[in-house]
């Protein structure tokens, strides 16, 4: 028993030190300021307050943005190498500190461990990638087809980026815009998710320490999104949005940045369907679903909502899901082996549970789970549902919850319709064993990412982005570069 109040103790100091280790003030112009008041971040797993944040007004976010347009004419004039390791440091650096940064994501996100040193090692990931970007911005040059002339094609850094971030991915939505950003020659605002500010202030703090010089990077902390972040979107010395977030406010913004004709990368929501076909690897079909909705504990926007199986294995396929969802430990996000941590807010909690509600309703069956657990935090349990019914919300709400919705199909045509009645298109997932039926389902789903006899499709090194409703532009691989890049032709006469 002693043991067990001592170890306990010891997590609690440890979890207290890798808190207190964060800054937590706005940071602005290379500084760490105070902001017009402060802000709580709260552990889901418990409701219990973290610690309080910088809470920036108006005022605040402006004099952001002053210090990005100050800096950008200097940083976008240093070399390409210089910008390149100050990533490759800050890319050593945050693995080096994966233990704390995990932790910090789980106390404020809830993630499980294993998850958040996964995600700081993704999140590092885009740090090399542009690093190794940063020296390969390249150009072109032609002869006029009339002659007389020559074109000197360049890349030019866009210039001062507005950052918004969500709350699912704390630090890996961070540097998949702050690497390229940085790479290009782009000084930015970051606005990370009022949820989850610490991961991304504990990722600044570590640039600067990289060699960030001031100005480069700010960040503003705000527990009033909107009215802190339009007059930025307004201001035209602003002249790139970068958000990833959710659809509905992916289109407010979207009308906001028409009134500047700013330029924007949208990574929005998605609604992926999960295809299994009958002549599918039913183990390796298992092992991808579980990976496609539960990773983030169904807080993805590459989750699978929408699990679609042929009727030959329907019945085998759910046997199996069922009795692998069965088996995973609910928890806070810190305790061993725990896979199902909380939501994120207890408001999230009452979404899931009105998804779940309104397609039982609707003549879907519960086979695991179902109802939210008592006690404190944010918790849903794993839940199976079939025989879902399309009329279902959740077939066209993103469920953002460990909720596996599994409906059947009976030819490809049919199973590709569903998979397409939706207005998101960010990524689907199908399973099946014939090359050609591989191709054939990939080339007509309608997503801007498919993953064929896999369940994860996030690399930082492939261009992730969606098409219809799920976003505008790409972010990681080649493209993601170009998201911060102005191409510009130059006619010189050659007489
Ligand atoms: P959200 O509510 O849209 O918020 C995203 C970010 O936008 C947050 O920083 C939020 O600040 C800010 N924000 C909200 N309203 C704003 C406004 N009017 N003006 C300026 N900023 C505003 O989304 P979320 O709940 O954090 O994240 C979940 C969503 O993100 C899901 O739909 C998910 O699919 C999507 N997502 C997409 C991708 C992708 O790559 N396609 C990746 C991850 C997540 P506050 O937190 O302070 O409200």
């Amino acid at each position: 028993m002693e043991r067990t109040d001592e170890a306990a103790r010891e997590r609690t100091t440890t979890e207290a030190g890798a808190i207190a280790s964060v800054p937590t003030g706005l940071f602005i112009d290379g500084e760490w300021r105070s902001g017009s008041g402060t802000m709580p971040v709260q552990d889901p797993a418990t409701g219990a307050v973290l610690c309080e944040v910088a809470d920036a007004d108006e005022t605040d976010a402006l004099t952001a943005l002053d210090s990005a347009h100050r800096a950008q004419r200097d940083w976008a004039a240093t070399a390409p190498r210089e910008r390149s390791e100050i990533l490759s440091r800050a890319h050593e650096m945050v693995m080096a500190d994966t233990d704390r940064l995990a932790l910090i994501m789980t106390l404020e996100m809830g993630k499980p461990l294993a998850e958040s040193r996964g995600e700081v090692s993704y999140a590092a990931e885009f740090l090399r990638w542009f690093a190794e970007e940063a020296v390969r911005i390249d150009g072109g040059q032609m002869t006029a087809p009339a002659g007389g002339a020559r074109f000197l094609i360049t890349r030019q850094p866009v210039g001062p980026s507005l950052l918004i971030t969500p709350w699912n991915f704390p630090m890996a939505m961070g540097t998949r815009k702050i690497g390229p950003a940085i790479a290009a020659g782009c000084t930015s605002v970051i606005k990370p998710a009022g949820e989850t500010p610490l991961s991304t202030l504990a990722l600044v703090e570590i640039l600067v320490r990289a060699g960030l010089p001031a100005g480069v990077v700010n960040v503003v902390t705000t527990s009033r999104a909107g009215e802190v972040m339009e007059p930025l979107i307004l201001d035209p010395r602003s002249r790139k949005l970068s958000f990833t977030g959710s659809t509905a406010v992916g289109k407010t913004l979207l009308e906001q940045c028409a009134r500047t004709v700013m330029r924007t990368s949208m990574e929005l929501g998605g609604n992926a369907p999960f295809l299994v076909f009958d002549d599918a690897d039913l183990d390796a079909a298992v092992d991808g679903a579980m990976a496609a909705k539960m990773r983030n504990i169904g807080q993805a926007c590459t989750a699978a909502n929408r699990i679609l199986v042929q009727r030959g294995v329907a019945a085998d396929f759910t046997e199996r899901l069922t009795s692998r969802m069965r088996e995973l430990p609910v928890g806070r996000g810190t305790e061993d082996g725990v896979v199902v941590g909380p939501l994120i807010t207890d408001e999230a909690v009452a979404k899931v549970q009105g998804l779940v509600a309104d397609a039982v309703g609707r003549g879907a069956t519960a086979r695991l789970g179902g109802q939210p657990l008592d006690g404190p935090g944010h918790f849903y349990p794993a839940t199976v549902l079939t025989g879902v019914p399309s009329e279902a919300d959740l077939w066209s709400t993103e469920i953002f919850g460990p909720v596996a919705a599994i409906t059947e199909f009976d030819t490809e045509d049919e199973a590709v319709a569903m998979a397409n009645d939706t207005p998101y298109g960010l990524v689907s997932f199908a399973y099946t064993r014939d090359l050609d039926r591989a191709l054939r389902v990939s080339d007509a789903l309608e997503a801007g990412m498919v993953g064929i006899n896999q369940g994860v499709v996030s690399n930082p090194a492939a261009p992730f982005g969606g098409i219809k409703e799920s976003g505008l532009g790409r972010e990681g691989g080649f493209l993601g570069i170009d998201e911060f890049l102005e191409t510009k032709y130059v006619g010189i006469a050659t007489g």
